[in-house]
């Protein structure tokens, strides 16, 4: 995807420190690169602009593929960029308490149904939509003598349409793309969908700033706030840091750890993806001054 293009929109009006809360939500299976300094750095910004809050939450929810020490070598590693965030930092994996809650609401009213059917079961479905097979529902109306594996939500017949802010009106037929999806794994962990559907919500986060990579997954979150009767935040997604083979940079595409000592560098480097022209010599400032300039100069153009 192209960083930025002409022409640029007006950043929205300043927002009072009340009505602005935003977040950075990194999954700590491994150190922080570049693809999560732009969005760290995304995030940050147009929170500060705002005057608002930035909230960092550690989205460790799939404890296996998760660590501590990611953890902290990613706050580490933010600090070392100059970041300062507010608040305590929240851990995913402290809050199934809270997802088991919203679940059991979800049970009740019916959105949510046990679904007991297998991998190689739903791999078989004929429909292909966004992201591998379509649920074609088959214990939508009750597990047929099957056992209860994971739990999935009911997705109604209609797109859902969003403005995001810097992608421009969004919209998806959950049914025909997605189907009804797993809030609770058959491993008995929470999905991503809920945990951070929850965890917005009950940080009053009015504000999502991240890539682009998780666009496909908002309106499942939106869904899902409709139906536990959140309020929806803002979003903003942000371009995709991809390497040489136009793959995501993630720990799977071994994407490298950043250079902490290089953090002006760094974050000069995430301001220009973003479309911003650090001054020359900006790189070799402290990273609190590349994120004060940041501030004061942030903008986004649409793609
Ligand atoms: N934890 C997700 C990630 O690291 C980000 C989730 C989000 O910002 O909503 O890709």
């Amino acid at each position: 995807m192209e960083a930025v293009t002409e022409p640029a929109p007006q950043n929205p009006k300043p927002l009072s420190a009340q009505t602005y809360i935003g977040r950075f939500a990194p999954s700590p299976s491994g150190p922080l690169h570049f693809g999560s300094l732009v969005a760290a750095l995304g995030s940050y910004l147009d929170a500060r602009v705002a005057r608002g809050q930035w909230l960092v939450r550690m989205e460790d929810v799939d404890e296996p593929r998760c660590s501590q020490q990611a953890a902290d070598d990613i706050l580490f590693s933010l600090e070392a960029h100059g970041f300062d965030w507010d608040g305590e930092v929240v851990y995913q994996s402290h809050r199934n308490g809270q997802y088991q809650a919203v679940l059991e609401s979800l049970i009740a009213s019916g959105t949510a149904y046990p679904c007991g059917c297998t991998r190689k079961e739903i791999a078989d479905s004929s429909l292909v939509g966004i992201e591998g097979p379509v649920y074609p529902g088959t214990c939508r109306d009750g597990l047929k003598g099957k056992s209860a594996r994971a739990w999935r939500v009911r997705v109604d017949d209609e797109a859902i349409c969003f403005d995001d802010r810097l992608q421009g009106r969004q919209c998806q037929h959950l049914a025909s793309e997605v189907g009804d999806f797993v809030v609770k794994r058959a491993d008995g962990l929470f999905a991503y969908q809920l945990a951070v559907v929850v965890d917005d919500a009950e940080q009053g986060i009015t504000h999502v700033v991240r890539g682009a990579d998780l666009l496909a997954s908002t309106a499942r979150q939106i869904h899902l706030q409709r139906h536990v009767g959140y309020p929806t935040p803002a979003y903003l997604h942000l371009p995709v840091v991809i390497n040489d083979m136009g793959q995501k940079l993630s720990k799977q595409t071994l994407a490298p750890p950043l250079e902490n000592a290089k953090a002006s560098e760094n974050l000069c480097a995430a301001l220009g993806f973003l479309g911003l022209k650090p001054e020359v010599g900006l790189d070799r400032a402290s990273p609190r001054t590349v994120l004060d300039w940041g501030v004061a100069n942030w903008h986004l153009r649409a793609s």
